[in-house]
């Protein structure tokens, strides 16, 4: 098919569309019913393992216990009886590997047993199986912490969250989440350094709440719950666009008519055939004890968002990714196709995935919750000093852990936080902090009654005194901080990891500093703690910013006051290996110099991988599709030409000369790009390569574009070749 006739038969398609999948309703099948059916919970695992293995495993998920590994056959044995039962042939290792996507490896259960006319089929399940695998390494991306002749690899179980299974069309695997690591035991994922960071905040949280009086606060674990947003469009028009099914983006794409300027999509209606999908992904998700809460239209046309209620950091990472595969793969059953890239389409409002993040225990509850009492007044602004002065120290690591080729289209483009990282507070708590900077004491907040910083009498904060600030990067939001600058399309472990260690850090130093103060005596905390705001807050108080984010006066007041504004990957990576990130990070104990290496390098490579076939893939539409099109118009339009002077028209309106004006600097644009991308050498410096394809490749595929959509606005519809951004936003 050639020219639009495969975009009208997908159009078709998509008119005449009338039935969505349904393989379930909730009118005959209840929530409550199917809600962690697929998971071997503590309530399942309660019921089926002996007492005293089931309390070690209880403390090890709840308390952060220590695993006592001898009654790892014990588990394997109930876990693989459970599995069978759900109709499970196979189980899989899940790891999380530097890509930041899932990966698996599945084994049969069954093995043969006995030979000739006697062999049976047996389904086996070790403790070890269960506890350790090895699949091979090599062929996962290690940032240079591996020599490829080092290919040893294992996976190792991870307790804390629980194991799962994923139905498929003929039968279940049984799916258990692990670390992975290396021979020499560096972390080759994400999530070996998110559980260690989790240790490290519990360490030093625990060491400043001992200071507030509370000597048995349970397990201080990261919390964390991920909004993700994403476009859905059909999957006829999606394998029209090679640059879709390739680079998960639109390379080309003129604006259409009618944008997000009517502002009539965030929370519109949700089409009948987007809620079916929906509906479906929750489902799935709800079969899988993640809690998905909220479902929605998002700003651009095709865009929507779903968000959990939060839960524990690790395991909250594992549902995630869960939820973005769930995502996928439902709409693929619904003829839809989700995108999960940070900018699938230029000029429409680009997908985020805002990070909430707060740290607390059943005991103690949200150590971000403002509070009730003016006792838990003084304990929340230690620890909310505590994040400002971690932000505002490792800002730049902080923009580095969200760089890619991907987000950069997002960070700073007036709809997403700019690449300044800042805190707001709101008003109220801004007022607090301000008094607290000047005196180490605040004695008002701004909606009257008084306020103080240590154990004299406070009035409450009210919870909704802020108000909500979508320009900024880094927002306190009632009980938890949002950063959002994560891009839709990230794994939340790296985000969350870094906030773990550098907040870990922050509380480290004010637990050493308040420790030496007080020297045991609690009455000497008030003072102690007056002193040490002021400090902090003097210092870091610059990374506070309640105003509008997308201006440009913030620019210029940001550059005043000494904050990185990093604009590109290339530019913010370097970060990644600071000194303070490197000192801290080991302090920690959550990833080593040579671990923070592998990770900046293995970004570079991620974004030079990611321009160098995006441009190779310009290049290729634009040769193969657009200019061919271009051409047959341009010999159209001369025909039309000559043949109407033959009846003596002359046609006025310049369209022939400026076709072929953007057509031969198409032909022009296409040489450059092809020129530039020849210096973009493979295995060369990875940072020296991505500061080329910054600085000179993506100019020249701009170039490209630009000439290209100028086209796709003047050249006969009827051979254009690919669907239009009209069709792709708004057809479903
Ligand atoms: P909004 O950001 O629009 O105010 P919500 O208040 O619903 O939306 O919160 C967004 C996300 O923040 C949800 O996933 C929610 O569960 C999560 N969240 C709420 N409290 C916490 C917390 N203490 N720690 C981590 N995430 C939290
Ligand atoms: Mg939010």
């Amino acid at each position: 098919m050639s020219g639009n006739a495969a975009r009208r038969k997908a159009i078709e398609g998509i008119a005449t569309l009338t039935k969505t999948p349904s393989s379930f309703c909730y009118k005959s099948e209840k929530v409550e019913d199917i809600y962690g059916i697929n998971v071997f919970s503590l309530e399942k695992m309660q019921k089926t393992l002996p007492k005293a293995i089931f309390k070690n495993l209880k403390d090890v998920i709840e308390n952060g216990g220590k695993l006592d590994s001898t009654m790892a056959d014990v588990v394997a044995s109930a876990m693989k009886d459970w599995a069978l039962a759900r109709g499970a042939t196979h189980y899989a290792h899940v790891f999380y590997p530097l890509t930041g996507s899932t990966a698996e490896k599945h084994d049969s259960f069954y093995e043969p047993e006995g030979s000739g006319a006697a062999a049976r089929t047996l389904a086996g399940f070790s403790g070890k199986t269960l506890i350790q695998g090895e699949p091979d390494a090599s062929s996962f991306p290690n940032g240079g912490l591996r020599a490829t002749f080092e290919a040893r690899g294992y996976t190792v179980w991870d307790v804390t969250s629980p194991a799962f299974i994923i139905d498929g069309a003929h039968g279940a695997t049984l799916c258990i989440p692990t670390a992975f690591v290396s021979w020499k035991g560096d972390a080759l994922d994400k999530k070996t350094p998110l559980l260690r960071s989790m240790q490290a905040l519990h360490r030093q949280a625990k060491r400043i709440l001992k200071l507030f009086g509370h000597s048995d606060p349970g397990f201080l674990a990261a919390t964390a719950g991920p909004e993700q947003e994403y476009f859905l469009i059909d999957s006829r028009l999606y394998h029209l666009r090679p640059d879709l099914y390739t680079c998960g983006r639109t390379l080309f794409g003129a604006k259409p008519a009618r944008g997000q300027e009517f502002e009539d999509q965030y929370f519109g209606t949700i089409p009948e055939r987007i809620l079916a999908f929906m509906q479906e992904v929750e489902h799935d998700a709800f079969k899988l004890g993640i809690p998905l809460k909220t479902r929605h239209n998002e700003v651009a046309p095709g865009q929507y968002e779903v968000a959990p209620i939060f839960e524990t950091a690790n395991v909250a990472h594992d549902h995630q990714q869960l939820t973005m595969t769930i995502i996928k793969k439902v709409a693929r059953k619904h003829g839809l196709v989700a995108l999960l890239a940070e900018k699938p389409f230029a000029g429409v409002n680009g997908s985020g995935k805002h990070l909430n993040w707060s740290l607390g225990s059943a005991k103690v509850g949200n150590l971000l919750d403002p509070g009730e009492t003016p006792h838990d007044n003084a304990q929340f602004l230690t620890f909310a000093t505590a994040v400002i002065r971690a932000v505002s120290l490792h800002q730049g690591v902080l923009r580095a852990f969200v760089a890619s080729a991907g987000n950069d289209h997002r960070l700073g483009a007036n709809e997403a936080p700019p690449a300044i990282i800042s805190v707001y507070l709101g008003d109220q708590l801004a007022g607090v902090f301000e008094q607290l900077s000047a005196k180490g004491t605040a004695t008002t907040a701004k909606k009257g009654g008084l306020l103080n910083v240590g154990v004299d009498v406070l009035p409450p904060l009210a919870k909704d005194a802020g108000d909500r600030n979508r320009t900024s990067p880094f927002a306190f939001t009632g009980n938890k901080f949002e950063f959002r600058a994560v891009g839709s399309a990230f794994s939340i472990a790296g985000p969350l990891f870094l906030l773990n260690t550098i907040v870990a850090d922050s509380l480290e130093y004010f637990a050493d500093v308040l420790e030496k103060e007080t020297k045991g005596a609690p009455a000497k905390l008030n003072a102690a703690l007056q002193k040490l705001f002021k400090e902090v807050l003097t210092e870091h108080g610059k990374v506070i910013f309640n105003g509008n984010g997308y201006s440009e006066e913030w620019q210029q007041e940001a550059a005043k006051r000494g904050l990185l504004n990093l604009k590109s990957t290339p530019e913010a990576l370097p970060q990644v290996t600071e000194k303070a990130v490197i000192e801290a990070f080991k302090r920690q104990g959550v990833l080593s110099k040579t671990e923070l290496e592998s990770r900046e390098e293995l970004s570079y490579e991620a974004y030079v991988n990611t321009i160098r076939s995006e441009s190779k893939l310009t290049l290729e539409i634009a040769r193969t599709q657009i200019y061919p099109a271009a051409n047959r118009y341009i010999s159209e339009l001369a025909l039309a030409r000559s043949s109407a002077a033959d009846a003596g028209v002359e046609f006025k309106d310049g369209l022939l000369e400026r076709v072929a004006k953007l057509t031969a600097d198409l032909s022009a644009a296409l040489l450059a790009l092809e020129k530039i991308r020849e210096d973009l050498k493979a295995g060369t410096d990875a940072h020296k390569n991505a500061i080329f394809a910054h600085a000179k490749v993506i100019p020249a595929q701009e170039k490209v574009r630009e000439i290209a959509d100028a086209l796709e606005e003047l050249v006969s519809d009827e051979l254009w070749p690919l669907p239009s951004y009209q069709e792709l936003l708004y057809l479903r």
